[in-house]
């Protein structure tokens, strides 16, 4: 089974993630701020993680630097997931490492897409036989704000 670990202050974007993660199969851990983040990946060696920008303890690109420098987590998939969407900052993110980039409020399409790009097509199998659902994850998705 694919683990993600979700790193999120953010209550609400959290549970949010989580739906979309575990609609689609995936195993889902979560951390509620930066060093949290880094004792979870140690702790349950995900397989991707969902990183948030805007973070207390710790932020996004805090626990980005970290990830990088030691040799056995330096090749684990990081996704960014930000509110931030001015001009620049997709540049900024994708020079620190980041192997994506996810703007809130997450679209479950392109979470799906980052997913598969990075994990691989075969992750999708079972939820691709269940259309029915997009609609549903979509309206939700529309109704989540901004926090960050
Ligand atoms: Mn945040």
């Amino acid at each position: 089974m694919t683990k993600i670990l979700i790193a999120e202050d953010n209550a609400v974007n959290r549970e949010l993630l989580r739906e979309l993660l575990e609609m689609r199969g995936y195993t889902v851990v979560e951390a509620c701020e930066g060093e949290e983040a880094l004792r979870k990946i140690e702790q349950t060696q995900p397989d991707l993680l969902l990183l948030d920008i805007g973070m207390p303890v710790l932020d996004g690109f805090g626990v980005m630097r970290k990830i990088r420098e030691n040799p056995r987590f330096a090749s684990l998939p990081v996704v960014a997931v930000t509110a931030y969407a001015m001009q620049g900052d997709q540049e900024k993110i994708l020079n620190s490492g980041f192997n994506g980039y996810l703007s809130k409020p997450v679209n479950s399409r392109a979470l799906a897409e980052e997913l598969e790009r990075l994990l691989g097509k075969r992750e999708n199998r079972d939820s691709s036989s269940h259309p029915s659902h997009e609609g549903q994850v979509s309206g939700k998705t529309r109704a989540v704000g901004n926090g960050e």
